[in-house]
């Protein structure tokens, strides 16, 4: 349980156990936690109010380094050095992004298509993660200034697209910045949470997730069942959101004012008024009709219906998307129990309204909508402190987990990308008459060999009972529990002896290891599927070598002269194929020995050689 005092002489909150909920944000980042007093999720405000930290970061000219939104000032002045938006590259190669390469004004290094993105700033390079890392630290640091309690544990939320690698990333941002990162959430799950959906066990419900935040449309549907959360389609925009209604403001100004797009380009200054005042125009219509305003001595105005029409189009697409994502949902507008508004652009009235109409329901926006994110982080964050017992948390594994079958194959037992708790258990068996000792290795990662993958751990099973080859059957099982750990156990099923080894999978690999792990397989996909297919069939005819070998030796005096000496053939053709033949040719030498014994073997079938001939053998 967690202690929490409160220091009377300060007021402050002495909490041992605390976990904050983040939402590293791709415009806003906050911090919020479960209220030790009113259990109610809060958001963390400095005095003046203030909960989001516009995610940007500013390099000045001594090195210094400011977040925020002192760093927001110098968007538009100091395009160079102010980095925004980094969410975008996390996890990313300079190929993923190339198409959209003029959205950054800073400049992204693309000296190696495959590698992930490195930001210049002057004479440095800085990586997503680094950058990530510097918000997260400006959040840890007003979080403890706030709380007045040191903060080293988190909840970070990322989009349900995210894959392992962007995953990986902001963990290690997390790690980074000092802060131990106890999970990664899904943003949608987070949002649901806020709004106590999936709170009840024996629950079952559909949820459409609708967030429109500052550059990006997520539109998430997800299966909430008894607790568990389920992503059951995405869909959406990367390069939609509030600063396309902001510049669709400015647009509809520089035409009334007859500015064009290359003055603002040469007055910095200018366009950065035009930028901040269209955005001012555009929070005052969410609560009122009409905005009047000044552009450096330029009267501007803009009423509501005017804003509307500006910016339907773009409301229209995200309608669109919900479309798509029902679609792949395979579910249809009815089958939505609720919807749920998330993103500071969702306060819109229009975007309400157009939402609200298409999946003909209410909408869950009593909230804040760019706040909510977060504090079902907290919600989440407070639930693994173990204050909310009953609630059952699942993550994924980012990289398959293994063992080392014949030939040094990796056999996978819990593909990258399961839910966890998870485990699975697979029969292998001995290769040499009365073995009695087998070793059990385990790898990480996504390659066809287990050279190319991460070892994990190594541990023998002594003590197998003599027995002929085969006749064992050793059972080995994965567990991986709640908290990552990978509990490996081996077990003789005939005689009962076991043996069993804990791991942690994560521990010490980097963020940049797993991605490159991953962005490995992929590069070698094809060789790989080739060298295992290869292997596989070598492995095959070596079994099939020695078990007619042995039937050979044990059997001569069954069988005509004719057949030992056509099996002796192909065993030698077979053989000399294993050190230089293809996988194909491989193949067929196996079929003709096959063919060639089958007859006589059918005749002697010994009890032996069919299980010599079954199963995997480590
Ligand atoms: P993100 O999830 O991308 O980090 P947010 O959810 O914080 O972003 O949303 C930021 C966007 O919300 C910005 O474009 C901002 O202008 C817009 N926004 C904030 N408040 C309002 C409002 N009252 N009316 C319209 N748009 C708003
Ligand atoms: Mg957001």
């Amino acid at each position: 349980m967690a202690k929490i005092g409160i220091n009377i002489a300060t007021g402050s909150l002495q909490q041992e156990d605390i976990i904050v909920g983040i939402d590293l944000g791709t415009t806003n980042s906050l911090v919020a936690i479960i209220h030790p007093e009113t259990k109610q999720p809060v958001v963390l405000k400095e005095h003046d109010g203030a909960a989001l930290v516009p995610s940007v970061v500013h390099f000045g000219n001594a090195r210094t380094v400011t977040v925020g939104d002192e760093a927001k000032i110098y968007l538009i002045t100091e395009p160079h050095n102010t980095i925004f938006s980094v969410k975008r590259l996390m996890g990313k190669s300079y190929n993923d992004i190339n198409k959209y390469s003029t959205f950054f004004t800073y400049k992204i290094l693309d000296d190696d298509t495959e590698r992930l993105v490195k930001i210049q700033v002057g004479n440095e390079f800085y990586s997503p993660i680094e950058l990530s890392s510097l918000i997260l630290k400006e959040l840890k640091k007003r979080a403890e200034h706030i709380l007045k309690t040191p903060v080293t544990r988190a909840v970070i939320t990322v989009p349900a697209y995210f894959n392992d690698a962007q995953r990986q990333a902001t963990r290690d941002a997390g790690k980074l910045a000092g802060l131990d990162v106890l999970r990664i959430v899904n943003e949608p799950t987070a949002a649901s949470l806020a709004y106590g959906l999936g709170m009840k066990k024996e629950e079952t419900k559909t949820v459409a997730v609708f967030d429109l935040g500052g550059g990006t449309f997520d539109i998430s549907i997800l299966r909430i069942t008894n607790g568990i959360f389920e992503v059951l389609s995405t869909n959406g925009n990367t390069y939609l959101g509030g600063d396309d209604f902001d510049s669709a403001i400015v647009k509809y100004w520089q035409n009334q004012l007859i500015i064009s797009d290359e003055q603002l380009r040469n007055n910095k200054s200018l366009a950065q008024s035009f930028r901040l005042t269209a955005e001012e125009a555009k929070v005052y219509l969410s609560f009122h009709t009409e905005f009047k305003g000044k552009i450096q001595e330029n009267i501007v105005s803009l009423t509501k219906p005017e804003f509307d029409k500006l910016i339907y189009v773009y409301v229209e697409q995200t309608i669109t998307c919900c479309q798509n994502a029902l679609q792949d949902a395979g579910l249809s507008v009815i089958d939505i129990d609720e919807v749920v508004m998330v993103g500071g652009s969702t306060r819109v009235p229009l975007v309400k309204k157009m939402v609200s109409e298409f999946f003909q329901k209410p909408l869950h926006d009593t909230m804040n909508p760019d706040e909510v994110v977060a504090l079902g982080a907290a919600v989440q964050a407070d639930i693994l402190a173990g204050n909310n017992k009953d609630f059952l948390l699942l993550d994924i594994t980012p990289l398959s987990l293994g063992i080392e079958t014949m030939g040094g194959l990796m056999d996978v037992l819990i593909p990258r990308n399961s839910k966890i708790p998870a485990k699975a258990g697979r029969q292998y068996t001995t290769q040499k008459d009365g073995q009695s000792s087998m070793r059990i290795s385990v790898y990480q990662g996504e390659r066809d060999l287990v050279k190319d993958n991460r070892k994990l751990a190594e541990f023998n099973l002594n003590g197998i009972p003599g027995m002929p080859a085969g006749f064992p059957k050793v059972e080995v099982s994965f567990l991986v529990n709640a908290d990552g750990i990978l509990v490996v156990k081996a077990k003789e099923l005939r005689s009962g002896i076991e043996q069993s080894i804990e791991v942690k999978p994560q521990y010490r690999l980097t963020d940049a290891e797993v991605e490159k792990m991953l962005l490995d397989s992929i590069t070698h996909a094809k060789e790989d599927m080739q060298t295992r297919a290869l292997v596989e069939a070598q492995t095959e005819a070596g079994q099939i070598i020695n078990a007619t070998e042995n039937f050979l030796s044990k059997n001569q005096s069954f069988l005509s002269n004719e057949e030992i000496l056509n099996t002796k053939t192909a065993i030698s053709k077979l053989q000399e194929l294993v050190q230089s033949g293809t996988k194909d040719e491989i193949q067929s030498a196996i079929e003709t020995l096959n063919e060639i014994s089958r007859p006589y073997a059918e005749r002697l079938m010994d009890e032996a050689i069919s299980h010599a001939m079954k199963g995997k053998q480590i």
